[in-house]
């Protein structure tokens, strides 16, 4: 990803969410926050959870995917749905492209303003667009090697 979190501002954001909704604010939940942060990727709640045990941190599966949900409804993350794939999320960034490779499951990102603007310029009845998500499916260079020649 090319944009670089300001982790203070999103650390802050969650905070508030957790004392206005009345929930505990547990060491764990930071640990997956801080975590997530530093994947700067797309991953599934198992990914995630992988990447915390790595450094040692015990937490349940169960506490990860509870915590993975309260950071979608902060708007801290965002969930895409690739394909026959599990739930992806990422830390919540500009708009942006996902470029998804049907056979190895390679997720890439471009931005592209042309797009961007004729999306968010779109006149639909009774709805004012602010934010998309786009998915295009193909093959990545691997899967798909160009001819040399
Ligand atoms: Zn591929
Ligand atoms: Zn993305």
């Amino acid at each position: 990803m090319s944009n670089e979190f300001d982790n203070d501002s999103i650390v802050d954001k969650f905070t508030h969410f957790l004392t206005n909704g009345k929930f505990r604010k547990t060491p764990e939940r930071y640990a997956i926050l801080r975590k997530a942060i530093e994947l700067h990727s797309h991953f599934d709640v198992d990914a995630l959870h992988m990447a915390i045990e790595r450094d040692s941190y015990h937490v349940s599966r169960a506490t990860v995917y509870n915590t993975v949900e309260l950071l979608e409804d902060a708007g801290i993350l965002s969930k895409n749905v690739f394909g026959q794939n599990p739930a992806m999320y990422e830390v919540n960034h500009d708009n942006h492209i996902h470029l998804v490779c049907k056979r190895c499951g390679k997720i890439r990102e471009i931005e592209n303003s042309h797009i961007a603007g004729h999306v968010m310029q779109l006149h639909t009845e009774d709805f004012t667009a602010d934010s998309f998500a786009i998915t295009i499916y193909g093959l990545c260079g691997e899967c798909c090697p160009k001819d040399k020649g």
